[in-house]
């Protein structure tokens, strides 16, 4: 399938788990790709196996988050697909009554202060060109409880899906779309290391999947890929879950 060839991806977060496999289903539908992250070891090697272009970037760094989409106009010429994707998982203990309002601010920083930034700069390329598609990783966890009392995570989801379906609306006539990509459990070094400081979490968690297992972040990378390319075109400011069934039982 080459369905988005011709296009130019920015994703976050492309180091690891569902950004790298996202990486490689997207360059594998034609797209030329940018990787983004923090870590630079992993991330130039994700951008090595899809022959694309690494930036190490924090994305909750203003200026580093403009500068890397003026790279990747630079170097390609376009901005056709940013999937906001860098994340980092909940702190321990993830209760109202125990995280702290630094452990607090770090999680809205990261999770998503840094989706404001991306679409705050990866929209005026777009808007040039009459045309892009924003994806923006929340979870399920932004529209249902998950039972594991992750209060800052939690809530810091709940903003990236309603900043991208307020985005949504408000670009559709531009054609840029703009959504919300909700994925249940996944099987990411995230999810492996929550789980082996808490192996309970992980039963606990399963139970409620009707599926019976966690995805595979190649699974998420699919629905990436769909919402990115232009079978996608009447899909916008959507609540668009990838979850198992998690949040339909
Ligand atoms: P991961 O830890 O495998 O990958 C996240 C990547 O983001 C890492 O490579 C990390 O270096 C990078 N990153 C973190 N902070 C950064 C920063 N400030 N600047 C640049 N890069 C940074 O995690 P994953 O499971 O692939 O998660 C990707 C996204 O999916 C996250 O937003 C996460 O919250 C979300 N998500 C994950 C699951 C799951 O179960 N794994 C479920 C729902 C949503």
């Amino acid at each position: 399938i080459t369905r988005l060839q011709g296009r130019t991806a920015v994703i976050t977060g492309a180091a690891s788990g569902i950004g790298r496999a996202t990486a490689r289903r997207l360059a594998a539908e034609g797209a030329r790709v940018v990787c983004v992250d923090l870590d630079a070891e992993n991330g130039a090697k994700a951008a090595a196996e899809v022959n694309g272009l690494f930036i190490r970037a924090d994305v909750t760094d203003e200026e580093a988050v403009r500068a890397m989409y003026e790279e990747a106009v630079d170097t390609y010429g376009r901005l056709d697909i940013a999937f906001n994707n860098a994340g980092i998982s909940p702190p321990d203990d993830d209760s109202i009554l125990t995280t702290g309002l630094e452990a607090w601010r770090r999680v809205q920083e990261v999770n998503l202060t840094s989706v404001y930034l991306c679409c705050k700069y990866a929209i005026p390329h777009m808007r040039r060109q009459g045309r892009g598609s924003i994806i923006n990783t929340a979870s399920f966890v932004a529209v249902m409880g998950a039972a594991t009392s992750q209060i800052s995570y939690s809530a810091s989801k709940g903003g990236v899906l309603a900043m991208s379906r307020e985005l949504g609306v408000q670009f559709a006539r531009e054609g840029i779309r703009v959504n919300a990509l909700c994925p249940g459990p996944v099987n990411t070094p995230l999810l492996q290391e929550l789980f082996a400081k808490d192996p309970e979490r992980a039963a606990r968690r399963l139970v409620h999947v009707p599926m019976g297992r966690f995805a595979e972040a190649e699974e998420i990378a699919a629905a990436v890929a769909f919402l990115a390319g232009d079978d996608a075109s009447f899909i916008t400011a959507s609540t668009f879950l990838v979850d198992g069934g998690i949040s339909g039982a």
